[in-house]
């Protein structure tokens, strides 16, 4: 599946109030922010209860909330004009621009 494809399978489950305008970007950026959240949280727990350890069950729910996270990106982008694709480029080229000039590890989004 490319990412491509993968977008227009989010988008075919993208139904919530707003959708298009200001409101429906407001969802989607809360809904990534809690799904996030919910991958940390696993992290947490695995810290707090497996000794930090990642055992089966938990990589198990980090993939589905790193799904959960991935339908956020997808649907936002695509209502933003964006594709999957153009995203990833574009970060591909902006890291592979700042390891070329060896700020990789420096502070500021315009390095
Ligand atoms: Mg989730």
């Amino acid at each position: 599946m490319t990412l491509n494809e993968y977008q227009n399978c989010a988008l075919e489950t993208a139904i919530f109030p707003g959708r298009g305008d200001f409101p429906g970007l407001m969802y989607l950026g809360l809904g990534l922010a809690g799904e996030a959240g919910e991958v940390t949280d696993n992290l947490k727990k695995a810290w707090r209860d497996d000794n930090g350890e990642l055992t089966k069950e938990r990589r198990e729910a980090i993939k589905a909330e790193l799904g959960d996270v991935q339908w956020y990106i997808a649907v936002m982008a695509a209502d933003l004009g964006m594709t999957l694709d153009e995203v990833a480029r574009y970060n591909r080229y902006k890291l592979r621009s700042r390891q070329a000039r060896g700020v990789l590890h420096g502070e500021g989004d315009n390095r």
